[in-house]
């Protein structure tokens, strides 16, 4: 409605020098303005400074602290839920038309500082540039694709007519949206989050993951400059026994919007499952989790095409996507010929520091590393190491550098196979023939994403009916959803499907009134 037509924020080519250039610069200026800086909160529309604080690290050198950030009190908590609710009775009245102008606004103030936005991303969890510019983008997308979906909704829909009522089906807000999000796309994740709660006219409290808040905090300040009342968002960080359980069990939340590990999925869709003392509803969660993404290879399939997108769906980002591939299943008769294709394009991935714009860079954490290396240790025992299977050593750097990793004749009940690594470690498992294969890529609790390569029409409409994922991808990589094209989340354990950019996701953030009227 009014707006010109949708296009997808195009990507920064980093190989012209002069865009490389501008993208050190912004390193360099991110460094000056916002290194050894202490953030603040905002609880009731005020910016809320002091207090006790936490490091934030670069994962490239855990030596260095990037910035820190306050130590929310669960008294801050209870400010910041009464803010929102307080917030609620205005901003639920908004017209649409305002939230969407604000959605547009923010968009073309985030598209002029995509550089500074790139730069602390990686600066406080490891993507390279093209990553990290990559999630930036999905921000501007997402502004773009939420201004419309707010007019697209406020139009209510059609009912089937009767003679003497006139009768309108309308979408209203629901009150107040807990979002709760991970550090490996802190700002397109919890703002595609944040985004459906505000578009349909709810408040948030907005809690972003403790390892990358600043990405959060930058997308927050957007929104309020182009003209968000600062009390539709409270801005909190902290610990999770005081932002954890206490904000999902509090009754005056109506929803939580989660996205994050399945273990922590499964424990806010249970506790909010009980209804407080004082508590007016049930609660809605939105739980979006983990994956066990596989790539499906039939041998009529352009292998050099698999080959390129199992490659850069497995270690992009060393392989800490929800999407990531992390298992591929072959047909047997060119199971050994993909196998050494993708070895010797994944050897070609090398480890290094993201500032510098490496293929492969560190894990989020030292704990992570030792987890994924748990994995792998037992992956020697269990099936054929083909590449890797160690850690790297980066000169002096303290990161949790992993070397990409690939594992041969994986069993599908070995845990290479079942479960989320989340690290630079695939799993090749051998199928008798594609049939088979799409057995095996389906013998899985997770059901987020997979890719299918073949050039046979019939096989790629027998993996369409009976691939059990939110996100199937034919003859292209399981990675790189766009908002608003590719609506994202999971089949199984994956998650509550909420198709995050799609046209249904609002319906998440409404409840639906009718009104008969007679004359
Ligand atoms: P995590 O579950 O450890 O943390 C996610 C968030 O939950 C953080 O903000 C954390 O502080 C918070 N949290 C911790 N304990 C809590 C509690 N008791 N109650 C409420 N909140 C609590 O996940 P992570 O390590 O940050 O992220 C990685 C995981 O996220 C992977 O499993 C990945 O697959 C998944 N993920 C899923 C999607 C998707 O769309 N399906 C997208 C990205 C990441």
């Amino acid at each position: 409605g009014g707006f010109l037509p949708f296009e997808h924020a195009p990507y920064f080519n980093f190989a012209q020098p002069e865009v490389a250039q501008l993208q050190r610069a912004a390193f360099q200026q991110v460094r000056e303005k916002y290194v050894g800086q202490r953030f603040p909160l905002y609880i009731g529309g005020e910016r809320v400074e002091g207090g006790d604080t936490f490091a934030v690290h670069n994962p490239a050198d855990t030596r260095e602290t990037v910035w820190h950030f306050p130590k929310a009190t669960a008294q801050q908590l209870e400010e910041a839920i009464s803010g929102a609710q307080a917030a609620f009775e205005s901003w639920r009245f908004s017209d649409p038309l305002q939230r969407a102008t604000i959605f547009k606004r923010a968009a073309d103030l985030l598209r002029a500082r995509r550089m500074e936005f790139n730069a602390v991303m990686t600066l406080e969890n490891g993507k390279n540039w093209p990553e990290a510019d990559g999630e930036v983008a999905e921000s501007v997308d997402h502004f773009e694709v939420f201004a419309r979906e707010t007019l697209r909704w406020a139009a209510g829909k059609p009912v089937y007519p009767m003679p003497d009522e006139h009768v309108t089906t309308v979408y209203e807000p629901i009150g107040v949206v807990a979002c709760i999000s991970p550090w490996n796309f802190p700002s397109a994740i919890p703002l595609g989050m944040a985004l459906g709660a505000i578009a349909a006219g709810n408040t948030v409290i907005w809690k972003p993951a403790s390892e990358t808040p600043l990405s959060s905090l930058l997308m927050v300040e957007l929104l309020y400059e182009a003209g968000l009342p600062r009390g539709v968002i409270q801005f909190i960080t902290g610990t999770d026994d005081v932002l954890g359980d206490p904000l999902v069990d509090h009754k005056d939340i109506r929803m939580v919007a989660f996205t994050g590990s399945r273990e922590i999925g499964c424990r806010i869709f249970e506790r909010a499952a009980k209804v407080q003392p004082g508590q007016k509803w049930l609660k809605r969660v939105m739980a979006e989790m983990g994956g066990k993404d596989p790539t499906v290879v039939c041998h009529d399939a352009d292998l050099e095409a698999a080959a390129v997108g199992i490659v850069q769906s497995t270690f992009g980002y060393a392989g800490q996507k929800c999407s990531a591939c992390s298992r591929v299943i072959a047909e047997d008769s060119i199971y050994d010929e993909l196998l050494a294709r993708v070895r010797v394009l994944a050897s070609e991935v090398k480890v290094g520091l993201p500032e510098d714009n490496a293929p492969l860079g560190p894990v989020i954490s030292a704990g992570s590393a030792e987890r994924i290396m748990k994995y792998v240790e037992n992956g020697k025992k269990t099936a054929r190491l083909v590449l890797g299977g160690e850690r790297a050593e980066l000169g002096d750097c303290q990161g949790g550098y992993v070397q990409p990793t690939i594992f041969a004749d994986v069993e599908s009940t070995d845990p290479l196979f079942q479960e989320e690594i989340f690290g630079p470690v695939l799993a090749f498992t051998r199928a008798r023939d594609w049939r088979h294969a799409i057995e095996l890529a389906n013998d899985s609790e997770y059901g987020l994403t997979a890719a299918f390569f073949s050039r046979d029409p019939y096989k790629l409409a027998e993996a369409r009916r009976l691939m059990q994922v939110g996100n199937l991808y034919l003859n292209r990589k399981c990675t790189g959803a766009l908002s608003g094209t590719h609506a994202f989340g999971g089949y199984g354990m994956s998650g509550t499907n909420a198709k995050v950019g799609g046209p249904d996701y609002l319906f998440w953030f409404l409840q639906t009134k009718t009104v008969a009227q007679r004359y």
